[in-house]
């Protein structure tokens, strides 16, 4: 007997991907197609199994020889049920996905939503290796966030356990896409950043921001973050503050979870330490008088691959009884 071969699946609005790989993370083959939600559930799931077998089969691998399936699914997953849920594929509600996906390739499945596979990932393959106690957090059009806490996955009696972008850091703050006020989503996530420059742009007639508002009235982050390095005081002042708000997010998780480490993907990669450096600042003058061991909070290790490598760290530690 060789490695086990394990299949990942990382489902989003947009794109589906499919892996063939081994339990230490390593992708051996990988396909991708668009995820077309608007043909409806039954089509995206038989394109989904018809990949899954592509993928298998070009990995040279039997039904009887796949170890695991892994699922990272873009939406919420009841831990109940196993049912899935996707706000960003249109009749996406109630799907077992989980049984569908077994019965038609005969395989154990491990199926989470895409944080709390994040964050398995990151405990095994990224920032968390070798640690017991990991915050995954990302920093992209939402802030979503998963717990392993003493080595295994912690999602609440709903599945709800990690939802940090919708904490309240300010009081009847700025709107939320959730439709309350005032969530760390509103002040930190890529949408709100970007809306925020903007109006900071027009509030301070900067001339070199101005030009980068796009027809949605947002300067893109990439451009910020390009900006900031290059030395512009409106840029820079603007990540600095998403990142204070990040850190009062992220303090607030540390308080609650007490865990050894956070790891923080998507934007926290990109611009790195022009987020970092201030959102741990800000963080440990929050909950450092409470709790003085310092958490570093560091951006993920997992790269670009983080969507199949979650898919995969689910089989794996579905595989090794972990997590
Ligand atoms: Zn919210």
């Amino acid at each position: 007997m060789g490695e086990p071969v394990l299949l990942g699946l990382d489902l989003g609005g947009t794109k589906i991907s499919a892996v063939a790989g081994t339990p230490d993370g390593r992708i051996i083959r990988k396909a991708v197609v668009p995820t077309r939600g608007e043909e409806g559930p039954e089509r995206v799931v038989s394109r989904i199994i018809d990949l899954l077998r592509l993928v298998r089969e070009s990995a040279q691998v039997s039904a009887a020889s796949v170890a695991v399936l892994g699922v990272s699914h873009g939406g919420p997953v009841d831990p109940r049920t196993g049912l899935c849920s996707s706000p960003n594929i249109p009749g996406w509600r109630d799907i077992d996905l989980g049984s569908l996906l077994g019965d038609a390739l005969s395989s154990p499945v491990a199926l989470d939503n895409d944080a709390n596979a994040g964050a398995v990932a990151e405990f095994l393959y990224g920032a968390g290796r070798g640690l017991r106690h990991i915050c995954y957090m990302t920093m992209g059009t939402g802030i979503g966030g998963g717990i392993v806490s003493d080595g295994r996955v912690f999602r609440g009696a709903f599945g709800m356990a990690g939802e940090i972008g919708h904490v309240t850091i300010v009081r009847d703050g700025r709107e939320c896409s959730c439709g309350r006020r005032g969530c760390l989503q509103a002040y930190a996530s890529g949408p709100a950043i970007e809306a925020i420059a903007a109006e900071r742009a027009a509030a301070d007639h900067d001339t070199e921001l101005l030009p980068l508002v796009d027809s949605v009235g947002r300067i893109p982050c990439e451009k910020l973050c390009e900006l900031a390095r290059q030395g512009n005081a409106n840029a820079r002042a603007v990540l600095q503050e998403a990142a204070a708000a990040m850190g009062t997010g992220v303090a607030n998780l540390i308080k609650v979870v007490d865990p050894e480490l956070v790891a923080i993907g998507t934007l926290a990669v990109r611009a790195g330490d022009l987020l970092l450096d201030r959102i741990n600042e800000v963080a440990y003058a929050e909950y450092g008088g409470l709790m003085p061991e310092r958490r570093p909070i560091v951006a993920s290790e997992l790269g670009d691959d983080v969507g199949d490598l979650a898919a995969l760290a689910l089989a794996a530690a579905h595989l090794e009884g972990s997590a």
